[in-house]
């Protein structure tokens, strides 16, 4: 296996010495290039919004703040795309954790509708604003299948297509043999074609949200991690080690990655690692067997896995793993080992790359809400779906700081703690435990 340098301009939270040679990211190394004009923070501002977290929701919110014409300014601990943002598998995935039948049971009729219409119109979003800005993030969108491990699975599938095509998503159901066809894999005994999933590089597209930001009139602050919020006035003062920032609103985007800044707000999320590996590119025959157009998959597991390929023909595929950072080559070992179950056909393909990243998984599957005092709003929770999710958060969330109460997608919930949060790590390992006994079925 051959392990590639570290990218440094996209460091990885694990890149601490003794980790090098073992986490290389294929993101990392094909992404374009940082826009410039970020800069560092130094000596005091004064804006209308501070985000915090220069991931897909503190960009997104940022681009349609200075759109809407207030001043705003990202602040990012590391730099822009560090966290989920430039890790994911950049599937761009319509839907969250409920099918549409669930959705209004969960919010209520009304409020279930526009939940399921929120997270059903994400994705336009995205390639909307790939295409207005002209972004080069290798975006396509011929669809995404999500293929059933078990024939229960593959019921909840058909629940789950009826339920769209109701609201007039054109979704179609795979056979065993279309299924096997689409993603070439024979491990499924069946799958759904959801029109509306696409792909796309995930550095990329942050770091091209952070240029339309910018463009736009966003000012970006990497290195720029938040140490304190203080209310002060009618608004607030944010700290960072090397200058304040005065601003009426404060965005909290760190999702995965939160840390102690709004109290007990850590507590509400599980922040898991999902690692993923990259073959070397397939040659064009063997590569034309799976996938062969261009689509996604990510399958009916409790402990998902998700596969694409990427422009020059690599098979990338993710999956969940142990709880924390990988720090040895064996804390990828599963991952190949599904890698070689799904697809056979590729036994001798080197793998060139492994990394992860931090998902923040939320007790309830739904994204989270918070706004704990008047001017600080919270948006966390995408439970490994936020390339869709946390981009139309973003908007969402300039609409309603622009006057719009209506704007948001999810009811806004008090920071509520996991019970026995210190016990996460535990918690994962179980749960992992039992869903794997369960996805065996
Ligand atoms: C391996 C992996 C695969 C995934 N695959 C997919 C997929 O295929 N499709 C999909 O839709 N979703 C996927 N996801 C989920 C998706 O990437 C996330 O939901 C999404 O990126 C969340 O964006 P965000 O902006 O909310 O948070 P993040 O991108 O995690 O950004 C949070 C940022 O906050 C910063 N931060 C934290 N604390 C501070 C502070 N005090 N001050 C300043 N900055 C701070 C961090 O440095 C970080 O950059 C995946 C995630 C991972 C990790």
């Amino acid at each position: 296996m051959t392990l590639l340098a570290l990218n440094e301009e996209a460091a990885m939270p694990q890149d601490r010495p003794k980790d090098r040679g073992i986490v290389s990211s294929l993101w990392a190394q094909t992404a374009c290039r940082a826009p410039a004009g970020i800069q560092a923070l130094r000596g005091d501002i004064e804006v209308d919004v501070v985000v915090i977290g220069g991931g897909y929701t503190g960009l997104s919110s940022a681009l349609h703040l200075a759109e809407r014409g207030s001043s705003v300014a990202v602040l990012e601990a590391r730099s822009v795309g560090f966290g989920a943002s430039g890790r994911n598998g950049g599937q761009v995935n319509p839907g969250f954790k409920l099918d549409p039948h669930q959705a209004p049971g969960r919010f209520g009729a009304a409020a279930g509708e526009r939940a399921l219409n929120f997270v059903g119109s994400a994705p336009d979003l995205v390639f909307e604003l790939i295409s207005r800005f002209s972004m080069d993030c290798h975006a396509m969108r011929p669809g995404s299948v999500t293929p059933a491990h078990s024939e229960a699975a593959l019921q909840m599938l058909e629940r789950r297509a009826e339920g769209w095509m109701a609201r007039g998503v054109p979704i179609k159901m795979l056979s065993r043999e279309e299924t096997e066809r689409a993603i070439g894999s024979p491990c499924y005994v069946g799958g759904l074609l959801d029109p509306r999933g696409g792909s796309l590089q995930p550095l990329s597209y942050a770091r091209e949200l952070a240029r339309a930001a910018m463009e736009k009139g966003a000012s970006i602050f990497d290195n720029a991690e938040v140490q304190s919020l203080q209310r002060k006035d009618k608004g607030w003062i944010v700290r960072t080690s090397t200058g304040t920032a005065k601003a009426t609103n404060v965005i909290v985007a760190t999702n995965g990655y939160t840390g102690n800044l709004i109290g007990g707000l850590r507590q509400t999320i599980i922040a898991a690692n999902s690692f993923q590996l990259a073959t070397a590119p397939l040659d064009d025959a063997t590569a034309a067997g799976i996938l062969a157009q261009g689509r996604t998959a990510s399958d009916t597991r409790r402990l998902v896995l998700y596969f694409r390929k990427d422009p020059a023909n690599r098979l990338v595929i993710g999956g969940r793993g142990q709880f924390g950072d990988p720090t040895r080559p064996e804390d990828f070992s599963h991952l190949r080992g599904a890698f070689a179950r799904l697809f056979p056909q590729l036994s001798g393909i080197p793998i060139e790359h492994n990394w992860a990243g931090r998902v923040a998984l939320t007790q309830d599957g739904v994204p989270h809400l918070h706004e704990p005092e008047k001017g600080l709003l919270v948006a966390v929770g995408y439970n490994g779906r936020g390339i869709a999710m946390g981009t139309a958060m973003g908007r969402a969330i300039a609409d309603y700081l622009g006057g719009d109460a209506q704007a948001l997608p999810f009811p806004v919930t008090p920071i509520q703690g996991i019970p026995f949060h210190m016990f996460q790590r535990l918690y994962l390992a179980a749960a992992i435990n039992w869903f794997m006994f369960r996805d065996a079925f």
